[in-house]
């Protein structure tokens, strides 16, 4: 699904086949979950194809690293250049974009000789695709903020993750909705969560949440529409009596929520607020212009 024979990738300076593409099994980031990534997405843009924010999330990936000790040496124009090479090398126009550290064997917990850098690029629908989602509240809490750097795109993290998603799909829903240690509504195993009330939006403001780059873009694009947009800390409950709510994340794009364990909204989607972001979002990642969106 993610590679065939012909598929190049970008493995510590060189362009090689991922089928030839291996990992010492003594890694310290596949014992320990010690390593960083990125997902990053390409559009065929009216102007070719464009990686959308490739600089910042490059400079997320160094800021990741950085943060929990993990050399990074590289240099974020010389990532972009080589990210859109590796495009061409493989004809995508519409791509998502895998860049991983990884690090060198190591089985002492103390910060590697060397670290690696692979990055890898295939085709990829939405994430959570485009119907609208059914969440459920998580029994898993986004990790404590005293325990792990929340706001890096850590490896490990994503243990936490899987175990919310997974346990929504067993019972039955879409994808799960994360509390944090507080009991406040955090985020989604993999996307920023917003909500709508009476004009205006809502997200969780960062300290438990991975800032993403999307909920950036979206409250830039709320700036430009005058749509009123805060950060505010809140409960569940304040979330079940909201007139609508969506998902963001660079894999998820902009998605709606119909409901969120047995309680749904009284707007239609349609008619929400998301409706007019998710519009605005694909408009400004395909280069666009969305000043014909209308509220
Ligand atoms: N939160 C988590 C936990 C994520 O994994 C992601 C995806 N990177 C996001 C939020 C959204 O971030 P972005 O918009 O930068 O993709």
């Amino acid at each position: 699904m993610y590679y065939n024979e012909q598929t190049i990738l970008y493995l510590n300076g060189k362009f090689m086949r991922a089928v030839d593409a291996g990992i010492d099994l003594y890694s310290q980031t596949l014992h320990y979950g010690y390593g960083a990534f990125e997902g990053i997405r390409a559009y065929h843009t009216v102007h070719g194809t464009k990686i959308f924010k490739a600089w910042e999330h490059f400079e997320r990936l160094r800021h990741s690293c950085l943060s929990v000790g993990i050399p990074f040496k590289y240099d974020t124009e010389e990532l972009v250049q080589v990210t859109y090479r590796l495009l061409r090398e493989n004809n995508l126009k519409d791509a998502y974009i895998r860049p991983l550290v990884y690090c060198s064997p190591n089985m002492s917990l103390t910060a590697p000789r060397e670290v690696y850098l692979m990055i890898a690029v295939w085709e990829w629908g939405k994430y959570l695709g485009d119907n609208l989602l059914r969440l459920c509240i998580s029994p898993y809490q986004r990790p404590n903020p005293q325990s792990v750097k929340v706001d890096a795109k850590i490896t490990g993290h994503y243990v936490n993750s899987i175990l919310a998603t997974s346990d929504a799909k067993v019972r039955g829903f879409d994808e799960a909705l994360m509390l944090d240690m507080n009991g406040h509504v955090a985020e989604a195993p993999g996307a920023n969560f917003f909500f709508e009330k009476d004009g205006a939006l809502y997200t969780p403001p960062p300290g438990h949440i991975l800032p993403g780059i999307t909920r950036a873009t979206i409250i830039s694009i709320c700036r430009e529409l005058d749509i009123p947009v805060y950060e505010k800390f809140f409960k569940p409950e304040e979330v079940f009596e909201a007139d609508n709510a969506f998902l963001c994340g660079t894999a998820a794009e902009v998605v709606g929520v119909e409901s969120i364990d047995a309680h749904t909204f009284r707007k239609d989607w349609k008619d929400s607020l998301g409706r007019v972001i998710q519009e605005a979002y694909k408009a400004q990642v395909l280069e666009k212009s969305f000043t014909h969106v209308i509220i």
